[in-house]
């Protein structure tokens, strides 16, 4: 069957000698004199391709393109610009508005023949979108309605950018920042529940999933359920959490009750660094995805400079070879911990760890042997303490653990089985066997604590007596 082709153009000459050649070309043609009567014809005609000039009266080429390609029915149907205007500023706003092709006016006849027919062959309209086109009922006023609600779109979608420029606080705490995603998005769509994941460079922080509700509540067992279906983990460091509470919500027991489910995923050099996810108990309007589309766009700009100002922060407190946070924000942290064991007088524990004749291990089997004893110990530390604990590489072969809420004895186990953990180790290197114990002291806040250097050169006190009373063991400043 002929193809066929909408010209449309406001020249009549340029208008006749097109249809002229496309005919000879075994085209079936159709033509308008402006964009107004052109788009009205892509829905009586139903074209396989449409030529258009850009200055036109009343509609002109780049809002009819814009146009036809925001509909639903249109937006498939090739559109080549045919145009005199040959200005970069030209070309960007035909790229703007959608058109597939853009070629100068004065091209021959044959190469814009051919340009029609490859579109046709690389973008074919299926039967079912012509089908449709020529059944609805088109009327000019139509186009007005039209264009004001892709002046509202445009609107919106800036509106949208603007929203979620304006959340710029990546430090902030992450409920937080989600509070603030989740109100720019229950602006825009309709949803049950919502939840969404930002990862963190700092793999010992625990993994949060967190979950606003709109219309319906959730339970525990459903968060755990979405959690496994979303991040395939085990659980064991499942940290889902609610926005806020809300009262009189229907509450979902089963997945099955949400018909509706939109999973975005964020990456960052093939790191997943986001998760948003969307239940309803209805679908979503082909129109109110298309906002999702521009929210996807703005929350994969975010999430990335989130994640970039996190791992930036991450690597400034980390050190490089033990990965263990920096003396200098243990510093930090420590006053904030103590100043909070002051006010409410909570527990806050302080272990320095000291490894044994590390110099002698240096001097015999030289000192990458040492780093690799000083990296294994700080990574059995790491996935030996609780995720609360936090580990700081204090000086060379010193490291100091702060443990909040933790009593003097109860940190005693954890610290004993390590030291025997690494008693009984071997450490390998090259072709060396190496073995290595550690000293450690421990001290801990009473209310007569007046600083907080003062409970670190407590737990140094403890050490330098587990050192004097013969090394590879625990001393707390309790002991005698
Ligand atoms: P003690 O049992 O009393 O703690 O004796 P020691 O030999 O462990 O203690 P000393 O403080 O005399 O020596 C610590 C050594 O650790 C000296 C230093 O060269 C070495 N050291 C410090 N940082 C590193 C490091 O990052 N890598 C290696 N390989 N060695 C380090
Ligand atoms: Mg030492
Ligand atoms: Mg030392």
């Amino acid at each position: 069957m002929a193809k066929k082709v909408l010209i449309i153009d406001d020249s009549f000459t340029q208008l006749s000698s097109l249809k002229i050649f496309f005919k000879r070309e075994g085209f079936d043609v159709e033509t308008a004199k402006d964009g107004l009567e052109g788009f009205v014809k892509v829905y009586n005609t139903a074209p396989d391709v449409v030529i258009s000039d850009v200055l036109m009266p009343h509609l002109g080429g780049f809002q009819l393109c814009r146009l036809l390609k925001s509909n639903k029915e249109t937006k498939d149907i090739p559109f080549i610009m045919l145009t005199v205007l040959d200005k970069n500023l030209d070309k960007f706003w035909a790229n703007q508005s959608g058109a597939d092709l853009f070629l100068r006016k004065d091209y021959d006849m044959g190469q814009i023949v051919d340009a029609a027919k490859r579109a046709i062959e690389e973008m074919p309209v299926p039967d079912s979108v012509k089908h449709e086109l020529i059944n609805y009922e088109i009327q000019e006023d139509e186009v007005i309605s039209q264009i004001n609600k892709i002046l509202d779109y445009e609107l919106m979608k800036t509106t949208i950018t603007n929203k979620f420029r304006e959340i710029k606080d990546y430090t902030k705490d992450d409920i937080e920042v989600a509070k603030k995603i989740f109100a720019i998005l229950s602006e825009i769509v309709e949803y049950d529940i919502a939840c969404i994941y930002f990862n963190s460079p700092d793999s010992s922080l625990p993994k949060r999933l967190i979950f606003d509700e709109q219309d319906s509540c959730v339970s525990e067992k459903v968060m755990l359920s979405i959690w496994r279906q979303l991040l395939d983990s085990e659980g064991h460091d499942f940290k889902p959490e609610k926005t806020c509470k809300k009262e009189g919500l229907k509450e979902i027991n089963s997945l099955e009750d949400l018909v509706f489910k939109k999973e975005f995923d964020f990456y960052y050099e093939n790191i997943l660094i986001g998760k948003l996810c969307l239940f309803s108990r209805e679908n979503l309007s082909w129109h109110k995805m298309r906002f999702m589309h521009t929210v996807k766009d703005e929350l994969d700009l975010f999430l990335r400079l989130k994640y970039l100002y996190s791992k930036t922060r991450f690597l400034s407190i980390t050190d490089e070879l033990t990965k263990l946070y920096t003396r200098r924000h243990l510093n930090s942290v420590l006053s904030q911990e103590f100043e909070r064991a002051k006010r409410y007088n909570t527990i806050l524990t302080v272990c320095m760890i000291d490894i044994d004749d590390f110099k002698k291990i240096n001097d015999t089997y030289g000192h990458l042997a040492g780093d690799l004893i000083l990296k294994e110990i700080s990574e059995l530390l790491l996935n030996t303490l609780r995720k609360t604990d936090f580990v700081y590489r204090y000086g060379g072969e010193e490291i100091c653990i702060l443990l909040p809420e933790t009593p003097l004895q109860n940190a005693v186990i954890p610290l004993e089985r390590l030291r025997r953990i690494i008693e009984n180790k071997t450490f390998v290197f090259e072709n060396y066997n190496i073995k290595a114990t550690i000293s450690v002291g421990i001290s801990t806040y009473t209310k007569s604590t007046r600083t907080a250097q003062e409970l670190i050169e407590r737990a140094d006190n403890a050490l330098y007596k587990a050192k004097n009373a013969g090394k590879n063991r625990i001393i707390t400043e309790n002991d005698e």
